[in-house]
C-alpha cells in the first residue's frame, strides 16, 4: 500500500487542475456566502475542485476539500471511501492513488456535498431512506446498496458497523471503525453549521438519534466529522441534543438569516449553530 508522499500530493493537485471541472449544482453564489459563514473552514487553503490529503495512519486518510471532508479506510482486502466529495473532478482517482486495493463507496447521506463523485461508482452503500434525497438531485446515477443501523461491513481485518443517525436527513448514517474506536459521523455530529431546515430535516428525530448514539459512546474515543473542527470528542454529543431540545422548547432565540434565498433561523447552541426553518 502506498503512502501519500509530498510528490503524490502535488500529483493530486495536478490531476485536479488538468481534469474538467464538475459544474456546481445549484446556486454557486449562494453557496459561496454560506461557505464564508461556516466555522473552522478558514484554515484550509484549498482551491475549488482540489483536495488535500492528510494521512491519519497507514490505512486511513482524510481527504479535505475546502469545506467538506471524505475519508478512505483500507482493510486487507478492500478499501472504503466514505463520501465522494463535492467539486473534486475524480474522487475515485484520488482514492485509487492512495491504495492498490479495490475501492468501494459508502455515503453518510445524499446531500450534494457528499455525493459529488458518486456517478463514477456503479453502486454505493447508502441508507435506502436517502433514495428520494439522492435521485431527486441533479445528474444522479448509480444503484444504492442499502445499509441500515446495525449492519456490518468487513474490509478484511477491519470491521465497520453502521449507526443510524436520522434527523439531518432521513437516512443519515455514521460508520463505527470498531477496532480503531473511531466514529465517522457525517454531518450530525460537528461544531460548525448543522443544516436542519427544509422538508427532509427533522429536529425530533435528530435528538432521538443522538440519544441512541450516546448509548454506544463506550465504543469510540474520537469522532471524525465531515465539517467543522477535526476531530471532535464524543463529549460533543450531549450538548448538541440538549441544545436542540432547548430550541424545540422555545428556549433559544433564533436569528433571521437566509440560505440560497430560503429564509432560515440561526440558533447558536454554544457548541454549534443549528440552521432551522425560517418564518
Ligand atoms: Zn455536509
Amino acid at each position: 500500500m502506498k503512502k501519500c508522499s509530498r510528490r503524490d500530493f502535488v500529483k493530486l493537485l495536478g490531476l485536479a487542475a488538468l481534469s474538467p471541472m464538475i459544474p456546481v449544482v445549484g446556486n454557486g453564489a449562494g453557496y459561496s456566502s454560506a461557505l464564508a459563514a461556516d466555522r473552522n473552514t478558514g484554515t484550509y487553503d484549498i482551491k475549488h475542485g482540489e483536495v488535500q490529503i492528510f494521512p491519519i495512519n497507514e490505512n486511513t486518510w482524510r481527504i479535505q476539500e475546502d469545506m467538506v471532508r471524505s475519508f478512505l479506510l483500507a482493510g486487507t482486502k478492500e478499501a472504503l471511501l466514505i463520501d465522494s466529495g463535492f467539486h473534486v473532478p475524480s474522487m475515485k482517482a484520488v482514492a485509487e492513488s492512495l491504495t492498490s486495493l479495490p475501492v468501494k463507496l459508502l455515503n453518510t447521506h445524499a446531500d450534494r456535498d457528499h455525493v459529488g463523485g458518486n456517478n463514477e461508482f456503479g453502486t454505493f452503500y447508502m441508507s435506502m431512506a436517502e433514495a428520494s434525497n439522492y435521485y431527486h438531485g441533479e445528474n444522479r446515477k448509480g444503484v444504492i446498496v442499502p445499509v441500515e443501523h446495525g449492519d456490518k461491513l468487513d474490509l478484511g481485518d477491519r470491521e465497520l458497523e453502521i449507526i443510524g443517525l436520522p434527523g439531518h436527513t432521513p437516512g443519515s448514517i455514521a460508520v463505527l471503525d470498531v477496532k480503531n474506536r473511531v466514529l465517522i459521523s457525517g454531518d450530525p455530529i460537528q461544531d460548525g453549521n448543522i443544516y436542519m431546515f427544509g422538508v427532509q430535516r427533522e429536529l425530533h428525530a435528530y435528538v432521538l438519534s443522538l440519544k441512541r448514539l450516546e448509548t454506544f459512546k463506550d465504543r469510540f474515543d474520537t469522532i471524525y466529522p465531515a465539517h467543522g473542527s477535526f476531530p471532535v470528542s464524543p463529549d460533543l454529543i450531549a450538548p448538541l441534543y440538549t441544545g436542540v431540545e432547548r430550541i424545540l422548547a422555545g428556549e433559544v432565540q433564533g436569528e433571521d438569516d437566509a440560505r440560497n434565498g430560503v429564509p432560515i433561523k440561526k440558533y447558536d447552541i454554544g457548541v454549534a449553530t443549528i440552521l432551522g426553518d425560517g418564518k
